[in-house]
């Protein structure tokens, strides 16, 4: 069994950015500037924020947090989104979810102009991927493939079951691993699917994205099979200060035996989807997708 260690792929592409962003600001350009706006005080919301807050001063980025109150009107939030589509300084933006439920999430995201859109949950971008066009695609699925590139883990024809089809996980994640290039026989499974034990033990690779804590056990998964482990929920834990964990959607310790290729949660995932979006914004910043 190998562990895939998304803390230090990421750790490496944190500096493979850095070197970029000091050689633009060597050369006189601004620093890619990255925007994140927070309605409300939701706590892990604020944790991933203060994560990509972190990340964007590590890779010399300018990071902007817009903290709005948990009564922000719908009217509001769509203004402050208008602002930042027009700002020449704002190269990327995006608005932390989930919203508080007056909000219409749907109406937020088509708000963003898909040109800054570097969580790519825009339907313009979402669209592009599923056309393999150049796309700002969804972080997580990005930091996916990025690992399953760097551990040169073989796709082509190989049975993927993703389960969870949420439109930031699951969805693109079927799509991507479906595409050309990438060549996977793709079952998508979500809370309606039957035979769901049966279905995933005939995977060659399984991506677990369902946020329940430790689903997926040791007799779902084959001999040999690659694990991807999406899933963090906060658990109770006696053995940290703040009383809780974080857990994935797999009881990793039963499940990792049997596996080829398997991520930890945390230091997996997690780390990779951050990288991804820093590196969304620095496309953002050169205009790599849309052009000028
Ligand atoms: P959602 O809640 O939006 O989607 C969950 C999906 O899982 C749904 O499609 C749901 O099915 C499906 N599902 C729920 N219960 C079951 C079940 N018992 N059997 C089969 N399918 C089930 O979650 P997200 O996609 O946003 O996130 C999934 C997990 O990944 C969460 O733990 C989240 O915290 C984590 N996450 C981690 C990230 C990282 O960086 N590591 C980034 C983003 C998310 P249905 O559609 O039928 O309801």
């Amino acid at each position: 069994m190998k562990l895939i260690d998304g803390k230090a792929v990421a750790a490496t592409l944190r500096e493979e950015i850095a070197s970029e962003v000091e050689a633009i600001v060597g050369g006189g350009g601004r620093a890619p500037h990255l925007v994140a706006v927070l309605v409300g005080t939701d706590g892990a919301s604020e944790t991933y924020v203060g994560h990509k807050e972190r990340c964007c001063g590590e890779v010399g980025f300018r990071s902007t947090v817009r903290r709005l109150p948990e009564t922000t009107t719908e009217e509001e939030l769509l203004t402050l989104i208008g602002e930042l589509n027009d700002d020449p300084q704002v190269d990327g933006f995006i608005v932390q979810l989930p919203l508080p439920g007056h909000i219409s999430e749907q109406a937020v995201i088509e708000a963003i102009d898909p040109r800054k859109d570097v969580d790519g949950f825009h339907p313009m971008n979402v669209g592009r991927m599923t056309s393999g066009l150049p796309a700002y695609v969804s972080a997580t699925p990005e930091g996916i493939l990025t690992l399953l590139k760097h551990y040169n883990i073989e796709t082509a024809g190989k049975n993927c079951v993703v389960v969870g089809r949420s439109n930031i996980v699951g969805r693109p994640m079927a799509n991507l691993l479906s595409q050309k290039g990438w060549d996977c026989t793709v079952t998508i499974c979500h809370s309606r699917t039957e035979n769901l034990k049966e279905i995933v033990a005939g995977a060659d690779i399984v991506i677990a994205a369902l946020g329940k804590a430790e689903f997926v056990t040791a007799d779902m998964v084959r001999e040999g099979a690659v694990v991807i482990d999406v899933g963090i929920t906060r658990t109770p834990s006696s053995a940290t200060k703040s009383g809780w964990k974080l857990t994935g959607d797999v009881k990793f310790d039963e499940v990792a035996p049997k596996c080829s290729y398997i991520t930890p949660v945390p230091g997996g995932v997690g780390p990779m989807t951050i990288i991804a979006l820093m590196r969304n914004t620095l496309r953002a910043a050169k205009n790599e997708i849309y052009g000028n």
